[in-house]
């Protein structure tokens, strides 16, 4: 078959040609999604500042063409393999080392002229890369979350082994690292909003017959499909919470979720006198991304800015974790600790392709999430392998509970 000829990762990567000076080096992993598109115009707003390296995708290889030739990154990884011919094919004018697979995507990050990774890609797939990339000592803009929630202490360790910085992408995560800036004390709370999504308002009896269409329709942020399902059913923030846990050393009875439809104030923290500091803005991810970025600096942009006359009424309300029970199992599994927020992760991988297909229902996905974190065996202090092992044993469950009739 043509794609086993695919080369092996090289490096340093061929040069590109013109590239270098002052601007800084970025490999985006999941160059095609959500999160990957808007970077490229972060990069595009400041082409003196920032290139494109590295691009990489899984099955959209004609966007990444596309973009391959409009950015002129040095290597391109396509990491679905069976199309890699045609990505090879649609590039061969251009001085673009195309390579294949997952295992290239953790070669890749490695290249000497990288200076930062941009971990854009959805699911447990980007922790195998996010691991390569803290050990090849390159800076990690954090979009990822769920390397955080399956293996954040082991990340932690990594990252301190290394030397790395993490710079958060995820908006609530880049407001909490953007109060803290500057502060020598410690946090006393973090308040980490939640839209509440497309069903905030909706009775139990209304969640039962929610569809995937109505769920994908989310009033304030236009983000992948997986996210925009977690946002719906609020595992996402329970996963905001993990993360926010291993980023910022904050226990989860000091994270406090409080629902803010309007999503303006992107999250606060509260300090031991009381102050509370928290970031706003339109909502719009190209602001974490450009700041991860750029950080330490802050640079212009062309961005809406906030009309401060027009907001009549921001509102903030407690959480409802019985219509919304995937926010307490997500608490729940942080509090069991070990593999068990890989276990809810797995699962919810699973559930959440599955109501997307149509295949369970809304309020079945945290039933199987609980189901499967009963019978998933638990790992006190796990290592790398037992996360892998994890990851494919509680999707192998949690599979299994989905009624193969629907
Ligand atoms: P998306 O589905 O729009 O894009 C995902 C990208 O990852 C695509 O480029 C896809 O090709 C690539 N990809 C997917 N599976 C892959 C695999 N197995 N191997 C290699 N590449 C793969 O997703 P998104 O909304 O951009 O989200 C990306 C990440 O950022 C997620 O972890 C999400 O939680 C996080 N995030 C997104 C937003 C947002 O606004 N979209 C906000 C905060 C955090
Ligand atoms: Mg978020």
């Amino acid at each position: 078959m043509e794609y086993t000829q695919q080369p092996k990762v090289s490096t340093p990567l061929p040069n590109r040609g013109g590239a270098g000076g002052e601007a800084k080096q970025i490999a985006i992993l999941g160059s095609t999604g959500s999160i990957g598109t808007q970077a490229l115009q972060v990069i595009a707003e400041h082409p003196d500042r920032f290139e494109a390296r590295v691009l990489t995708a899984n099955n959209r290889w004609e966007l990444l063409v596309e973009q391959a030739r409009t950015f002129k990154p040095a290597a391109v990884v396509i990491a679905n393999d069976t199309y890699y011919p045609a990505v090879r094919d649609a590039l061969a004018d251009l001085p673009i080392a195309v390579y294949a697979g997952a295992e290239a995507l953790c070669q890749v990050v490695e290249g000497d002229e990288i200076d930062i990774v941009l971990t854009a890609m959805v699911g447990f797939a980007g922790l195998p890369p996010t691991i390569a990339a803290i050990r090849a000592g390159k800076p990690i803009a954090l979009a990822n979350k769920e390397t955080m929630v399956v293996a954040g202490e082991l990340i932690n360790g990594l990252c301190r082994q290394y030397q790395v910085p993490i710079l958060p992408v995820d908006s609530e995560h880049s407001a909490i690292f953007q109060s803290i800036m500057g502060e020598v004390s410690p946090i006393e709370k973090i308040i980490l909003t939640a839209s509440g999504g497309p069903f905030r308002t909706f009775t139990r009896e209304q969640l039962e017959t929610v569809t995937p269409a109505m769920a994908l329709k989310h009033p304030n942020w236009d983000m992948g499909a997986k996210i925009t399902i977690d946002s719906a059913s609020m595992m996402n923030k329970g996963f905001e919470v993990i993360e926010a846990k291993w980023l910022f050393g904050v226990e989860p009875d000091r994270i406090q979720v409080v629902v803010h439809p309007q999503s303006v104030v992107h999250s606060a923290v509260q300090f031991a006198d009381g102050a509370v500091k928290a970031q706003l803005g339109v909502p719009d991810m190209r602001v974490p991304i450009q700041l991860a970025f750029s950080f330490p600096e802050r640079l212009q942009s062309t961005f809406d800015r906030l009309d401060w006359y027009a907001m009549h009424d921001l509102t903030f309300e407690r959480p409802d974790t019985d219509r919304f029970r995937c926010l307490a199992l997500a608490y729940e599994s942080l509090r069991q600790g070990g593999n068990m927020p890989c276990i809810v992760n797995a699962a919810n991988e699973i559930v959440n392709r599955a109501f997307l297909d149509g295949r369970c229902r809304f309020l079945e996905m945290p039933d199987i999430i609980e189901q499967t974190m009963q019978r998933t065996p638990f790992i006190k202090t796990p290592s790398y392998e037992d996360y892998l092992a994890t990851d494919a044993e509680a999707r192998r469950i949690a599979a299994g509970l989905i009624l193969p009739s629907k």
